[in-house]
C-alpha cells in the first residue's frame, strides 16, 4: 500500500473545517482511495470517490467537487500543477520505494558514455531519490546538472509527458531515471542530446536515441496520411491543465489561411470513439500531447500534434515534440503532501 499520510491529511482538512471531500485517484491507487475514504469517514468527514479516470495533475476534479458541495478535493498520485482551482486541493504524490543508486551503480560504464557533464531528470515517482542519485554520480566524478524546470512542474529535475523544461540545461547528455519509453523519448527529442534511460526496477539501461528515431518515423507516416486532408477537427480539452484554447484557435486560423476547412472541437476525455460520426478527414489535438501519440492505433483518421501540423503545412522542417510550457517557477514545492488554496481564499 502506498503511503497516504492520512493523519496529516485529516489535520489539513480539519484546518479547513471540511465536512465533505472528493477523492480523485489514478488507476493504480484505487485501493488507497478506498482506504483513505474509509479512514476519513471514521473521523467524521463524508468522503466521495471520483470513479472517473484520472491521468495527471492536469485533470483536477475541482469543478465537480464544488458542484457536489465538497469543501476540498484530495488528488492522489500526482504532484501540484499551477492551475486556477475552485476548491482547496490536497495533493498526495505517489513516491516509489525503489533504490535508484543500485541501478546507477550497475550501469556506470554506460553512463560514462554520456560525457562528464550530464543533466539528470526523472518523473515524480522517483523525485525523492534524485538528490541521492546526484550525490552518487558526483562522487563518481560527473558534473551533474538538475534543471529547475518551468512553472508546470513541481520539483527541480522533474519531467512530465508534456514538459521537459528541467532537461534543458547545459550538458553533454541526459540521464533519465524511470520506467517506460514515453518520457525518455520526449527528453531526447526535446533536448536533441544523447539520452540514457535507467529503469530502477529492472536495473536495465537503454539508449533511447534509436527509439526516438523510430518514434519520429512513425509520426512522419502519420503526417503523410494527413497530406490530402481537407477538413480538420481541431480538438482541445476542458481538463484545466490541458485546455489550450488560444493555441487551438490559432491552429484553426492557420488551417483556414492554408485553404483548409477547420472546426474547433472541445471535449473532456479525448478519444476517437467519441468522434466517430463527425465528417473530418484528420484531427489536430491541442491538449495532452500523449493523446495523439500513445493512442494513435485507435484512431481511424490521421491525428496530429500542432507541431506536426506545421510540418504538414510546410511551416517547419525539423520534428519537434509538442510540449505544454508553464511560467517561471517561483518556489520549490514540499516533497510530501501539499495543500493548495483557490486564489479567492
Ligand atoms: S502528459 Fe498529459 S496527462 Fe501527463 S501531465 Fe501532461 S497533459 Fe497531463
Amino acid at each position: 500500500m502506498h503511503e497516504l499520510h492520512e493523519r496529516e491529511v485529516l489535520e489539513k482538512l480539519r484546518e479547513l473545517n471540511a465536512k465533505r471531500v472528493l477523492i480523485q485517484t489514478p488507476e493504480g491507487l484505487k485501493k488507497e482511495a478506498q482506504y483513505l475514504a474509509d479512514f476519513l469517514e471514521k473521523n467524521g468527514i463524508e468522503s466521495l470517490i471520483s470513479g472517473d479516470i484520472n491521468y495527471g495533475a492536469c485533470d483536477p476534479a475541482d469543478r465537480e467537487a464544488k458542484m457536489l458541495g465538497c469543501d476540498a478535493l484530495i488528488h492522489l498520485g500526482h504532484s501540484y500543477m499551477a492551475l486556477n482551482l475552485e476548491v482547496p486541493m490536497i495533493f498526495i504524490p505517489a513516491f516509489a520505494k525503489v533504490d535508484v543508486v543500485k541501478a546507477l551503480s550497475k550501469n556506470l560504464g554506460e553512463i560514462k558514455k554520456l560525457g562528464k557533464k550530464i543533466a539528470l531528470v526523472t518523473t515524480v515517482q522517483h523525485i525523492r531519490e534524485l538528490n541521492k542519485a546526484k550525490e552518487f554520480l558526483e562522487k563518481e566524478g560527473f558534473e551533474v546538472k538538475v534543471g529547475k524546470g518551468d512553472g508546470r512542474v513541481s520539483f527541480p529535475g522533474q519531467v512530465l509527458g508534456c514538459n521537459f523544461s528541467a532537461a534543458k540545461v547545459e550538458a553533454e547528455g541526459v540521464l533519465f531515471i524511470g520506467a517506460g519509453y514515453f518520457h525518455p523519448v520526449g527528453v531526447a527529442l526535446a533536448t536533441k542530446k544523447p539520452t540514457l534511460a535507467i529503469n530502477p526496477y529492472s536495473g536495465d539501461a537503454i539508449w533511447v536515441d534509436k527509439e526516438a528515431e523510430r518514434f519520429i518515423r512513425k509520426r512522419w507516416a502519420q503526417i503523410a496520411k494527413a497530406y490530402d486532408a481537407k477538413k480538420f477537427g481541431v480538438i482541445t480539452s476542458t481538463k484545466k491543465g490541458q485546455l489550450r484554447l488560444g493555441e487551438a484557435r490559432k491552429i484553426v486560423k492557420l488551417l483556414k489561411e492554408h485553404g483548409k476547412d477547420a472546426q474547433l472541437i472541445v471535449m473532456n476525455h479525448i478519444s476517437y470513439q467519441a468522434l466517430e460520426g463527425f465528417d473530418f478527414d484528420a484531427y489536430v489535438v491541442v491538449a495532452c500531447p500523449r493523446v495523439p501519440i500513445d493512442d494513435v492505433e485507435n484512431w481511424r483518421k490521421p491525428v496530429l500534434t500542432p507541431r506536426e501540423l506545421e510540418i504538414l503545412l510546410g511551416l517547419r522542417e525539423d520534428y519537434e515534440f509538442d510540449e505544454i510550457t508553464g511560467g517561471k517557477r517561483v518556489q520549490d514545492e514540499p516533497m510530501g503532501i501539499s495543500l493548495k488554496l483557490p486564489k479567492s481564499l
